[in-house]
């Protein structure tokens, strides 16, 4: 199987699955206060650090979760008094954690429109929440023109970085944000784990009461295993050094064989700056299901729509807030690679694709 559908999950680092074992053997719960409590506590802290400084956070702010729906959750949950903004492409763990919530509109190329968002900011302080880069379309977001402008007005910024992490660190560290999503296994390391970097002197509102982990701010036993995890991702992604660079290449050289196969086709987010790997692309005229299912029994891996949404294909909201109408919306599939994409992955993902193209001709 030719995987490129990294946005969806990425697969597992070898290292992780190892100091995911190690800390499995190694047991001890880290609020114990016994010598086995207190050496699991120290494998926890030094995850945490490790994290953290992707973010440029200190290590104290960096709170775990069970993955970016959660801290998502956790932070539209955080200040009940502020009425909230999201943007209109925003994952639906955000959407449906504030189904009340106003929207802020995006341009045609797929970023957060500033002039709409200072509009709405007008009206007094909120909670905004605009993602760093989108899932389905790579399209980054000018976080921090929307920092800025939330700080102005005296409102609270939550930004869900699950799709920059590991993709575009230099983005997302150092931002201005209360809080920032995270989630370990879009960059390789397992799903089930994430982290909420809270700014200090933010107090986030608990999900969940009990056991006074996490400094009373989520309650349950931290799940060590997972979290070693998601730093030895990190290790493993630094490790490998520019490995975007290269993907960015592959990716845009796909992108014009696409276009070549099908000068019709539509890239969306192409006049925006996008995270290296990623690549939405619309086929006039066969619906997106149709195209996940020719690449698969070519045995390329792509999705449609937006991935989490259980099996199910339909039109993408994104792409609608985007512009596009729901017959094109429903005809574009994300093509995400990774650090284990080859040139011959590329080579058959569009000769899969071409015949499709070609049959859309021949009918
Ligand atoms: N936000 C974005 C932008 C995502 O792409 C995803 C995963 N599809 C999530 C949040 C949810 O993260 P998790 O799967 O860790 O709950």
């Amino acid at each position: 199987m030719i995987y490129l559908d990294y946005n969806a999950t990425a697969p597992v680092h070898e290292a992780v699955i190892e100091a995911m074992a190690d800390a499995l053997r190694f047991g001890g719960n880290p609020s114990s206060v016994h010598g086995s409590g207190r050496a699991a506590r120290a494998l926890l802290e030094r995850a945490r650090a490790r994290i953290a400084q992707v973010v440029g956070m200190r290590s104290r702010d960096l709170l775990f979760t069970s993955g970016g729906t959660e801290a998502n959750a956790l932070a539209l949950a955080s200040f009940p008094g502020l009425p909230i903004l999201t943007s209109a492409i925003e994952h639906p763990s955000v959407l449906e954690a504030a189904p009340g919530a106003q929207r802020i509109p995006v341009c045609s190329q797929g970023q957060v429109d500033l002039a709409a968002l200072e509009a709405l900011l007008a009206q007094g302080p909120r909670l905004v929440s605009v993602m760093a880069a989108n899932n389905e379309t790579g399209v980054l977001q000018p976080i921090h023109e929307v920092a800025s402008l939330v700080r102005q007005s005296g409102g609270r910024f939550h930004c869900d970085a699950t799709q920059a992490l590991g993709k575009n660190d230099a983005l997302i560290c150092g931002l201005d944000a209360d809080l920032i999503t995270l989630s370990a296994h879009k960059l390789g390391g397992p799903p089930g784990v994430g982290a909420l970097a809270v700014k200090p002197g933010v107090d986030v509102l608990p999900l969940w009461r009990g056991g006074g982990q996490e400094m009373g701010r989520r309650a349950g036993t931290e799940p060590l295993p997972a979290i070693a995890g998601f730093a030895a991702a990190i290790e493993a992604l630094a490790a490998l050094g520019d490995w975007t660079g290269p993907v960015a290449v592959l990716r845009d050289g796909l992108e014009q064989q696409l276009l070549a196969l099908a000068p019709d086709g539509i890239v969306y987010g192409a006049g925006a700056a996008r995270l290296a790997n990623t690549l939405c692309i619309g086929l006039p005229g066969v619906a997106a299901e149709t195209q996940v299912m020719a690449l698969d029994l070519a045995g390329v891996a792509v999705s449609a729509g937006s991935a989490c949404s259980s099996g199910k294909v339909r039109a993408s909201p994104v792409l609608a807030a985007m512009g596009a109408n729901p017959a094109a919306a429903g005809e574009a599939i994300r093509i995400s690679l990774g650090w284990r994409t080859s040139a011959a992955d590329i080579a058959a993902c569009a000769a899969a694709w071409g015949k499709l193209a070609e049959r859309r001709r021949a009918a």
